[in-house]
């Protein structure tokens, strides 16, 4: 095994169910790997351990191969054996896990959605802190992500600490607290928790069923550092109506809870130098920008009669959380008030799904209507550069990306005000917000009223005021949503916690 080498900064060891571009199903994909780039940036030493997916993008891993060594970890009463796999992914190192497990936990054609997801991954989070314990790492810190890999945080404290892995504290970052991935207590049997210990209200038993465990809850109470990605976010949670249940276990852990914004890849996200992009251009070229409108509109057989016509884009999972009946009703008005509208998204909820489908047929050739209901990255890229605005309705926004690189590519967007769309979007008329931030066009309540004013006034300014309207696409696409400023609060949270733990371990 690639042993880790010494650095001045931090030893850091990622472990996750997602990593742009390899394996990405929405935002986590996207954090982990601008967030660790970002990391590797400022010296510290960044690993990653992934699952390793049949379905993965196996072309953007540089130098894939197999170690010549078998890690066997423990599920269900026995011990199975995991080959290693190593590569780099955007210039960072990555583990991936094979278990050699007769139910093929990563062989299934997709990253989430089987009927085992818990076994899956409290088998590859128990089979990743095996890999680090017979590597020998040392980490400082290990930051897991979400309910795929919470596990790590009971399993570190209670079994692999003892063994000898104990170098590091643990970081649990939650991406979304809709997902909790409970299931019945005996279930946590299977990767050599605990139940009996664990199954209790202090730890992780849900608080709405005492029978079934709560892997988040779980990561919430034993990792020394929880995140979530942004501070608006962190502020709902932590209420009855946002917590999702867990809102009593944050108040009480509140002290090692914080929200920080999530930043966006900028050299992925980069209109100056995006490939896929018709044409590549810049704040003070947006000519560039109209013709990536041209091809986008060609490319998809809209009508390119007005170059002035405004063009809404959305890109979405189509879940309820992203506000889909808002999103249907911003297509029929964008029509009434003259505009052309896009959208690219795919849900994995069968009436939704068929539901846009029946309004994808509907608009199949018309001239100012298009919906692509599948995941494509490299569209994805073309309708941000094409689109001049950019809707995201969210009943609720833990963060949201989209918002980050719409601006970047000079999309305006109209949000509501949640989550991280709270804290990175602000109303050109809210004169309570310093004039230099303000940047899209926001509503507060999730209704069709909402929608409908916050695009209006978008329309109004873009057909009335070309200037000013040139002017804030100017301003957007200069503001700075990079990791920098996040990944230096992670750090210092890491640099902390570590410090904390080195003192009390001089004092004892
Ligand atoms: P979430 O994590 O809830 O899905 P985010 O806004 O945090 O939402 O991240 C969404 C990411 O997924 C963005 O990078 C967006 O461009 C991408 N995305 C969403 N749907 C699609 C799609 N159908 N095709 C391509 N990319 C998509």
């Amino acid at each position: 095994l690639i042993s880790s080498t010494t650095s001045s900064g931090l030893h850091i060891i990622h472990i996750a169910a997602e990593m742009a571009p390899v394996a990405k199903v929405g935002g986590l994909g996207d954090v982990v790997t601008g967030l660790c780039k970002a990391l590797q940036k400022r010296g510290h030493l960044v690993e990653i351990v992934l699952p390793k997916y049949d379905c993965m993008q196996y072309d953007r891993v540089v130098n894939m191969r197999a170690l010549d060594v078998v890690v066997e970890s423990y599920f269900d009463g026995r011990l199975f054996k995991n080959k290693i796999w190593v590569g780099t992914v955007e210039g960072l190192p990555v583990y991936f896990v094979e278990p050699l497990h007769p139910d093929k936990f990563f062989w299934r054609r997709q990253f989430y959605g089987e009927h085992d997801d818990f076994k899956r991954f409290s088998f590859f989070s128990r089979a990743a802190l095996e890999l680090l314990l017979q590597a020998g790492k040392k980490p400082d810190i290990i930051h897991c992500h979400d309910w795929q890999t919470a596990f790590v945080a009971p399993l570190y404290w209670d079994l692999y600490a003892p063994k000898g892995l104990n170098s590091a504290r643990i970081c649990f970052t939650c991406h979304n607290f809709e997902y909790q991935g409970t299931a019945p207590a005996s279930a946590l049997a299977s990767c050599g928790l605990d139940v009996q210990q664990l199954n209790r209200p202090d730890r992780m038993q849900d608080n709405s069923s005492h029978d079934r465990v709560n892997p988040i809850k779980g990561a919430v109470v034993f990792s020394n550092i929880v995140t979530t990605v942004s501070p608006s976010y962190a502020q709902e949670v932590r209420t009855a109506e946002g917590g999702r249940g867990l809102h009593s276990t944050l108040n009480f852990h509140s002290k090692k809870f914080v929200g920080i914004l999530n930043g966006i890849d900028t050299d992925a996200w980069n209109p100056a130098t995006d490939t896929t992009l018709e044409v590549q251009y810049n704040a003070n070229n947006l000519q560039g920008k109209a013709e990536n409108k041209l091809a986008l509109r060609r490319h998809l057989g809209l009508s390119s009669a007005d170059t002035r016509q405004p063009l809404v884009g959305c890109i979405t999972r189509l879940v309820p959380q992203k506000g889909v009946h808002l999103i249907r009703h911003a297509i029929y008005r964008t029509l009434e008030l003259g505009g052309q509208f896009v959208l690219l998204g795919s849900s994995p909820v069968p009436h939704i799904q068929s539901e846009f489908e029946g309004i994808a047929n509907q608009f199949q050739h018309h001239d100012h209507i298009r919906l692509i209901l599948k995941y494509d990255e490299s569209l994805s890229h073309s309708i941000y550069a094409a689109s001049d605005m950019f809707i995201i309705p969210s009943i609720f926004e833990p963060c949201g990306l989209t918002q980050m690189i719409a601006m970047r590519y000079g999309s305006i967007p109209i949000t509501r005000k949640t989550g991280g769309l709270n804290d990175s979007v602000f109303d050109v008329d809210d004169d309570t917000i310093p004039f230099q931030y303000r940047n899209g066009y926001t509503f507060l309540y999730p209704d069709e009223q909402g929608v409908n004013r916050a695009l209006e006034r978008a329309f109004s300014n873009y057909r009335n005021n070309p200037e000013s309207w040139h002017q804030l696409v100017y301003k957007v696409m200069n503001m700075d949503w990079s990791w920098e400023t996040s990944a230096l609060q992670y750090e210092e949270l890491y640099a902390n916690s570590v410090a904390r733990a080195r003192s009390s371990a001089s004092r004892s």
